[in-house]
C-alpha cells in the first residue's frame, strides 16, 4: 500500500495542493513523509453531499449486507496488519505489542457490530396490536423501530490510532446502524489514517455499496472539522479528545439552525477509593497495580486513574511509599504529540504551585524537546484544598496522579459526593469494607458510567455489557457509551408506523417476523410471528 498524503472522498482521492503537514516520530521528533494536504470547506461539502446521497440506499440495506461490509473491513485490516502497525509505531511511538493488540481489538469491534447488525434485534422493534373493540375509542395498530440518523462525522482520537480512529468504535457503530461516515483524521497519525481509509474505501467498492458511505478528510487544524459539524447534511458527531475541543463541537452543533447530537468522550479522572480493610491486607500490591495503571500507555488513556482516595493511617503511608518508589525508579514515557507533551508539562508545573498540594515524587522530563519523553509524577492534596479547588479533580493527560487522604467515613462520602462526572470509579475493598461503605456505591452510581471493584479501570473490554460513558463533563451525554455494542444506540432514532398495511412495513415489523428477531409484542418479548399468538401469551 502506498501513502499518498491525500484525503479520500468516496471513491476518489482528493488531489488538492495548498497547505500541508507531516506526521512526527515522537521518539525522535523527526518529521515523517509524505506531505499530507489539508482538506478544507470545499471537500467537507462534497463529502457531506456524497454521504447524504449514499444514505438513501445504505440505510435500507439488510443487516446481512452491513455485516458482510464490516467483516470485509476487518479482514482487510488484518491482512494489512504488519504494515499498519509499522506505520502506527512510527507515528505514535506506542509499543508494537500494544499496536498489535489494538489492531485485534479494532477487528474484533468491527465483527461485534457485524454480529449485532446481522442478528437484527438491536432495532428494538415494538408492536402494539390494534383492538377495534376497545372502548371508548378503538386502539390503533402501532409499530416502532430504530432507524439510522444520516451522515455521521467521526473525529479520530490521538491516543488510539486504530481502535478509536478511522475504523474505530464510532465508525463501526455508526455504519452498523446504517449511517454513512465521514472521518476527520487526527493529525498525529495521518499515514495510519490514510492506510485504514484506503481499506475502507476498497471495502465499500467490493461490497457494491454507494460511494458516499465513507470519506476521510485530513487536516492539521480545525477548519475541516468545523465545516463538517456545521454542514446541514450532517446529522450527528462522534468525538474523543480534550474537554475544550469536545465542548467547542457541542456548542457549534447546538448553535446550528438544526442542532444535532454530539457524542463527545472528553475527560475523566477516574477516582479510585482504597478502603481501610483492603489497604490493611494488600497495600503494596494495590500501589503496584495503581502505578502500572497510571503509566500504561504513558498515562494517555481516558480511563487512567488520576485521583486516589486513601485513609489517614499507616497502611496508607506504606501504599504511598511504594507508589513514590515506583515513580522514582521509572524511566521516560513517550507522549503522542508535542502538544500533548506540553499540556502535560504545563499541568504538572501548575499543580506544584496549587495551594494545599505537594509533590510526593517525580521524574524529570527529557531535556531534549525534539523527543517527547516525560517523567511520571505523584502529588498529594489535602482534603479541604481538593474540595475547594475543582482544578484538582481535572484530568492531567499523562503519567501523573493525585493522592487525597481522609480521616473519617463521613469525609469519604463527602469527597465522593463532591465529584463531577467521570467514566469510571474504582473501589478497592474487602467484604467488610463494602458493608461499611455501602452508601459509597450508591453515590458513585450517580457519578460514573462504570464501577470497578478490586481492579483498575484501564483496559476497556469491547463487549455487549460494557459502558464507556459517564455524566458530563466526562462525556457530552451520559445516556450513551462509546465502547461496546450499545454504542450503536447513539446513531439512530425511533420511528413509529400507525395503521400501516403489512406489505409496506419494514421486515422488522411485519407480522411474519421474517428476520426472526426479538420484538416486544403487546408488552412481551418474543421472536414468534404474529400469525400465531406469541408463545408468552399462549395459555399454559
Ligand atoms: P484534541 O485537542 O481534543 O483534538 C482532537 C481532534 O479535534 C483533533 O482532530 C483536532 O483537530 C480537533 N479539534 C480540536 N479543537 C477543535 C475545534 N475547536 N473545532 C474543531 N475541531 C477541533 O485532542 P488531542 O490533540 O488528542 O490532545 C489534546 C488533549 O486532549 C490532551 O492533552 C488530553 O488532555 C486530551 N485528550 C483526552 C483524551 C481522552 O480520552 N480523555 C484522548 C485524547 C486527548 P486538530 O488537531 O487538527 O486541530
Amino acid at each position: 500500500m502506498k501513502i499518498s498524503g491525500h484525503s479520500i472522498l468516496g471513491f476518489r482521492s482528493v488531489t488538492n495542493a495548498g497547505p500541508s503537514f507531516r506526521g512526527t516520530n515522537p521518539r525522535t521528533g523527526e518529521p515523517l513523509g509524505p506531505d499530507f494536504f489539508c482538506a478544507g470547506a470545499e471537500e467537507a461539502n462534497l463529502a457531506a453531499s456524497l454521504a447524504h446521497e449514499a444514505f438513501a440506499t445504505y440505510s435500507r440495506i439488510s443487516g446481512r449486507e452491513k455485516g458482510k461490509f464490516l467483516r470485509t473491513i476487518a479482514a482487510k485490516i488484518e491482512g494489512a496488519g504488519d504494515e499498519l502497525v509499522e506505520r502506527a509505531e512510527q507515528e505514535t511511538a506506542l509499543p508494537k505489542l500494544r499496536l498489535q493488540g489494538e489492531t485485534a481489538r479494532t477487528c474484533g469491534q468491527l465483527r461485534l457490530f457485524a454480529q449485532v447488525a446481522e442478528e437484527g434485534s438491536w432495532v428494538m422493534a415494538r408492536i402494539d396490536r390494534a383492538d377495534a373493540s376497545r372502548k371508548p375509542s378503538p386502539k390503533p395498530d402501532l409499530r416502532s423501530m430504530l432507524h439510522a440518523l444520516g451522515p455521521v462525522v467521526v473525529f479520530g482520537a490521538s491516543n488510539f490510532p486504530l481502535a478509536f480512529s478511522v475504523a474505530g468504535g464510532d465508525t463501526a457503530s455508526a455504519l452498523a446502524a446504517g449511517n454513512p461516515v465521514i472521518v476527520k483524521g487526527h493529525p498525529a497519525h495521518p499515514g495510519t489514517s490514510e492506510l485504514v481509509g484506503q481499506l475502507l474505501q476498497e471495502s465499500v467498492q467490493e461490497c457494491g455499496l454507494p460511494e458516499g458511505v465513507f470519506s476521510l478528510l485530513l487536516d492539521s487544524g480545525t477548519e475541516v472539522g468545523v465545516a463538517l459539524v456545521k454542514h446541514p447534511l450532517v446529522k450527528a458527531v462522534g468525538f474523543t479528545g480534550s474537554h475544550n475541543a469536545g465542548r467547542a463541537l457541542m456548542d457549534l452543533a447546538a448553535a446550528r439552525p438544526e442542532p444535532i447530537p454530539v457524542f463527545a468522550e472528553m475527560s475523566s479522572t477516574n477516582p479510585v477509593f482504597v478502603l481501610p480493610g483492603a489497604l490493611r491486607e494488600n497495600s503494596e500490591n494495590i500501589a503496584t497495580g495503581m502505578y502500572k495503571s497510571l503509566t500504561l500507555g504513558a498515562g494517555q488513556f481516558c480511563t487512567k486513574p488520576g485521583i486516589v482516595f486513601l485513609p489517614e493511617n499507616d497502611d496508607a503511608a506504606t501504599f504511598i511509599d511504594k507508589l513514590k518508589n515506583l515513580v522514582l525508579e521509572s524511566g521516560q514515557f513517550n507522549m503522542l504529540t508535542a502538544g500533548i507533551r506540553s499540556a502535560y508539562q504545563s499541568a504538572t508545573t501548575r499543580r506544584k504551585t496549587e495551594q494545599g498540594v505537594k509533590l510526593l515524587a517525580a521524574r524529570p522530563s527529557s531535556a531534549n524537546d525534539q523527543e517527547l519523553g516525560v517523567g511520571a509524577a505523584v502529588f498529594e492534596a489535602d482534603k479541604e484544598s481538593f474540595l475547594r479547588n475543582p482544578d484538582l479533580a481535572a484530568e492531567v493527560f499523562g503519567p501523573a496522579t493525585l493522592v487525597v487522604r481522609h480521616s473519617t467515613r463521613a469525609e469519604v462520602l463527602e469527597l465522593a459526593r463532591n465529584l463531577g462526572g467521570h467514566l469510571t470509579a474504582t473501589i478497592y475493598g474487602t467484604e467488610a469494607d463494602l458493608r461499611e461503605f455501602g452508601d459509597l456505591v450508591a453515590i458513585l452510581e450517580n457519578k460514573v458510567g462504570r464501577l470497578v471493584f478490586n481492579g483498575f479501570p484501564t483496559g476497556v473490554e469491547v463487549s455487549h455489557a460494557m459502558v464507556h460513558g459517564g455524566p458530563y463533563p466526562s462525556t457530552s451525554d451520559g445516556r450513551s457509551t462509546s465502547v461496546g455494542s450499545q454504542a450503536i444506540f447513539r446513531f439512530c432514532r425511533p420511528v413509529c408506523y400507525q395503521g400501516f398495511p403489512e406489505v409496506t412495513l419494514p421486515d422488522e415489523l411485519r407480522d411474519s417476523n421474517p428476520l426472526g428477531i426479538w420484538r416486544m409484542v403487546d408488552g412481551e418479548m418474543t421472536r414468534e410471528p404474529l400469525t400465531t399468538r406469541p408463545r408468552s401469551l399462549r395459555p399454559a
